[in-house]
């Protein structure tokens, strides 16, 4: 009976059936409002039943009772059926139960009994928006997501890029094009005979080369929602931890609650490489191999049901269906072991015949990960059937010196320009000297963290500066140099060349 609630055309034969009190758009727009005086209607959020807990796009039209308590048809009709099947008569004719009222109203002294308080259940029946869907909006009139004409060309994507990110000129020309592709295949939505397989991607890269940096940057150019999930913490359902699904229940939240919008964000899955077959265990891998076989459905495309605002799925909270097929998955990880496989392979094809080469020639290549293939990944403990669904794979290169200079002064929201504009709030220059970017480039690159290195390095030193500096108001430029960094000299200060003359010398006192 519900379904023909949903159906507007049956919806109408359902009135004149039953002569009962109608449930058409107007009465049902009338109730709520003079039953729920202050509440808009026209509210963002799909309303949720009371009793079932599944929101209006699942279970249908809604009955607004007062206190922003809304309750699906179904459960009405069940509710009314119990009602109508209780025997009033017989439980008021209990001489006990009658008692029992009778002493319960005396010792409250007021006769008429509220058992259940309705404006306890105080909102939409107790229901924050955090944990509903947001309505669909009509389809006429409505702007795509992403139109296949505004998806803008991969070299442009690139260049967009490149505006944030240092290096990387592999990873970004790759994922540049995977991404223009997926999104029009999205958009183009009619793939009848021919249907263009997903472009899931799998990154390698070390630790702090900019794999999560590449991604965050990318959704928000192209204005999608994204889901960041660590691998580490997913386990087989049913066990603790994170079930699979979990990730894409971020990705709802991260469109806040639209499904529509959620079904062509970007899942990241981070730390991929820790889900890798466990080598002879005895036990069921749960967090290993049972999360990649997990993966395969979500990856493909499925339809998955998710809980609304909350971790884990209870009676407590309501479910949306999903669909994965448009949802653009990238996993990545830094493989730490990965180098050992493919150096032990080149090696062996390299060991052999009249080209053979000396034993140790791989283990002072750099950026021996751009070497890898899919049989290194498989060997390293990622199923074929996982692989399979990533069909893209790229390496990240590990950061150089010169690198890590750029990445200080370079991008767009590069960590120099931060702490100028910083200074700049307080009328203070801020340089560096180019030699001082290079030690600092040096330090980090001794800590082996990648790029996350220079902001704590920067952090350190900077923290005397920005405690100083606002305490006199004649300082115009401090300028950072080598010595300063590496501990053997301070920075240099300038006051404000306006000052000098107004100020005597003797008065000022410019020691950090
Ligand atoms: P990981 O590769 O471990 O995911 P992240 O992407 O989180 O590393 O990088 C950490 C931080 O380092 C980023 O927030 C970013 O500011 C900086 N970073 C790393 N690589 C680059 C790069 N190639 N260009 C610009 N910034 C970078």
């Amino acid at each position: 009976m519900s379904d023909q609630f949903n159906d507007d055309n049956n919806h109408d034969n359902y009135d004149g059936q039953d002569g009962e009190k109608s449930f058409s758009e107007n009465d049902h727009t009338d109730t709520s409002t003079t039953a729920n005086a202050g509440r808009s209607d026209d509210s963002e959020y799909e309303d949720v039943c009371f009793v079932c807990r599944r929101p209006e796009s699942k279970a249908g039209r809604m009955f607004k009772l007062p206190n922003n308590i809304c309750v699906c048809d179904e459960c009405m009709h069940k509710t009314m059926d119990a009602v109508s099947q209780f025997d009033y008569q017989g439980m008021l004719n209990n001489p006990n139960l009658q008692q029992e009222l009778d002493q319960f109203s005396k010792q409250n002294g007021f006769p008429n009994i509220s058992f259940v308080n309705l404006a306890d259940l105080q909102g939409d029946g107790g229901i924050p928006n955090k944990q509903k869907l947001k309505k669909k909006k009509k389809k006429e009139g409505q702007e795509p997501v992403l139109d296949i004409r505004n998806i803008p060309a991969p070299h442009k994507i690139k260049a967009s890029l490149d505006e944030y990110v240092v290096g990387q000129e592999h990873a970004k020309k790759v994922i540049s094009v995977a991404v223009y592709n997926h999104y029009k295949r999205v958009a183009t939505n009619s793939m009848d005979s021919i249907e263009i397989e997903k472009s899931n991607m799998l990154m390698i890269g070390p630790t702090g080369c900019g794999k999560t940096y590449l991604v965050k940057t990318l959704a928000r150019l192209l204005d999608v929602p994204l889901a960041i999930a660590d691998a580490t913490s997913l386990t087989e359902a049913g066990y603790i931890g994170d079930d699979i699904e979990s990730v894409v229940s971020k990705l709802l939240a991260a469109a806040d609650n639209d499904v529509e919008k959620a079904e062509r964000g970007i899942v990241f899955i981070d730390e991929i490489d820790k889900i890798a077959k466990k080598k002879e265990t005895h036990s069921r891998d749960v967090s290993g191999e049972s999360v990649q076989q997990g993966m395969l459905k979500l990856l493909e495309g499925a339809e998955v049901e998710v809980p609304v605002g909350a971790n884990s799925k209870n009676a407590m909270v309501p479910l949306a269906t999903i669909n994965t097929r448009n949802i653009l998955f990238i996993c990545g990880g830094a493989f730490p072991d990965l180098e050992d496989v493919i150096k032990e392979r080149l090696r062996k094809s390299a060991s052999i015949g009249f080209g053979s080469e000396l034993k140790d020639k791989y283990d002072k290549d750099k950026n021996i990960l751009s070497k890898v293939t899919v049989e290194d990944i498989r060997k390293f403990g990622m199923i074929p059937e996982f692989i399979g669904r990533l069909p893209i794979i790229y390496t990240l290169e590990g950061l150089t010196k010169e690198m890590m200079v750029k990445i200080l002064k370079e991008p767009k929201n590069a960590i120099l320009k931060q702490y100028q504009k910083l200074l700049e709030l307080d009328e203070v220059k801020l340089q560096f000297t180019e030699d001082a970017l290079e030690a600092i480039a040096e330090k980090a690159m001794e800590r082996d963290t990648g790029a996350r290195a220079l902001r704590s390095i920067i952090e350190e030193f900077m923290l005397d500066i920005m405690y100083e500096i606002p305490k006199d108001d004649n300082i115009g430029t401090v300028t950072i140099t080598k010595e300063y960094i590496e501990g053997t000299g301070g920075p240099i200060i300038d006051i404000r060349s306006n000052l000098i003359n107004e100020t005597p010398m003797e008065a000022l006192d410019y020691s950090v």
